[in-house]
């Protein structure tokens, strides 16, 4: 069963074909691992997917639901910005360079999905949000910022803050590439025990080794579209 569908998406950014027609469903359940060179539209295909930008064509469906703001010819459908809202809380996205709000406290970046978009009390927010930070390994950095954090701390805090709005998918967009190498291992290993509890995931990812033991498919983008789908077994030959 399909949680996420994406048809035939374009986009293009100042007259620069960046997505020509990506085509694809993720599974429930499904981990894939997104490979491809650097301006291949990789990240502008997940920003597409977590409603932070519009498409210029094509559909997104979640759950078998029409999301997002244009229809099939791009026409704007004129959701309200709080609708949106709504909808991109069910797509759970994980930026390379964190974006935490940096006058905020870590638990105080965590609740806030809860207090603006879900309407959930601070009391209530305070208790979720404490609760994801110690599924991260961090409840007790829960009143640092994010400066007084190491990278992989943060990026472990801005999975929280995800996570905490119970969405159907996550989307990380190369989670451990701004990280010191000594940092990568603590993300992937959060992502990987995310993985194993059945979470519907897109890893975009340059950590090869790390594809081959978590996705269960993988996906070659080049040049805006997806050259080649398949299960990691294809593409990697060595253990
Ligand atoms: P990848 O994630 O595979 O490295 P991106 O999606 O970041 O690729 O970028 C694909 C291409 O789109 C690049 O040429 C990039 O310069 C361009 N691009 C991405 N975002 C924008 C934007 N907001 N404005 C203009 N060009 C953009
Ligand atoms: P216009 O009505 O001028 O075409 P849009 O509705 O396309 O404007 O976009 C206005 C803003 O709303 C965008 O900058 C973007 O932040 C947000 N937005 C619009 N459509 C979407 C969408 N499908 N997904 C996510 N955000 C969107």
């Amino acid at each position: 069963q399909a949680v996420l569908q994406v048809k035939d998406l374009h986009k293009n950014y100042n007259g620069n074909a960046v997505l020509k027609g990506v085509q694809f469903d993720v599974d429930k359940g499904q981990v894939k691992a997104v490979l491809g060179p650097s301006g291949s539209g990789k990240s502008t295909m997940l920003r597409l997917m977590a409603l932070l930008e519009p498409a210029d064509s094509g559909e997104i469906h979640l759950k078998g639901r029409r999301i997002g703001s244009k229809d099939h010819k791009g026409h704007t459908l004129h959701l309200p910005e709080r609708q949106l809202a709504v909808q991109r809380q069910e797509i759970g996205m994980v930026f390379q360079r964190f974006n935490l709000f940096p006058h905020l406290t870590a638990v105080r970046n965590v609740m806030l999905g809860l207090t603006s978009v879900k309407g959930i009390s601070h009391h209530e927010a305070r208790a979720q949000a404490m609760d994801m930070l110690k599924k991260v390994g961090l409840e007790n950095r829960a009143s640092h910022f994010p400066s007084e954090l190491s990278g992989g701390q943060q990026q472990r805090v801005a999975i929280a803050r995800a996570l905490v709005l119970n969405p159907s998918v996550m989307l990380f967009d190369e989670p451990t590439s701004a990280l010191d190498p000594e940092l990568v291992g603590e993300v992937l290993e959060v992502i990987e025990r995310l993985a194993e509890t059945g979470m519907t995931m897109i890893v975009v990812t340059h950590e090869v080794r790390f594809a081959r033991r978590v996705a269960n498919e993988v996906t070659l983008f080049d040049g805006g579209v997806i050259v080649e789908q398949g299960a990691p077994e294809q593409f990697f030959d060595n253990p």
